[in-house]
């Protein structure tokens, strides 16, 4: 939020520059600022990049492929367990997906759920 609006303002200094159109190019650009952004934090939303040693839930309702919850430290799933009440609970230690296996694995799980949704 702070990156988008830190935009705007600069933009608007500007004279003469055309209004339309900001927001598709902040879009782009927050979208370029982050080409190894796997997935955020679960707790804190900071960014977890591709291949970084990251922490998981032992807990099976925390690994479901569509909720799948991700840490970026012990201190941050740390602070989840009371929120899903966890009885035994551990953290995991995993390192992220490069960036092409990650697009592997969501087109083999999208291609999943389609045959799914057709029956
Ligand atoms: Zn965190
Ligand atoms: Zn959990």
């Amino acid at each position: 939020m702070a990156f988008g609006s830190a935009r705007l303002r600069r933009q608007g200094q500007v004279s003469g520059s055309p209004c339309r159109g900001i927001d598709l190019s902040v879009t782009l650009a927050s979208m370029e600022a982050h080409p190894s952004l796997w997935k955020r934090c679960s707790t804190c939303k900071k960014e977890i990049a591709f291949t970084s040693v990251h922490w998981v839930c032992n807990v099976s309702t925390c690994n479901r492929t569509r909720t799948a919850l991700a840490f970026c430290s012990v201190a941050c799933w740390d602070a989840h367990v009371p929120m899903l009440r966890h009885r035994e609970a551990w953290a995991e230690e995993r390192r992220a997906p490069t960036r092409a296996e990650w697009e592997r694995q969501q087109r083999a799980a999208e291609a999943k759920e389609r045959r799914r949704s057709r029956r």
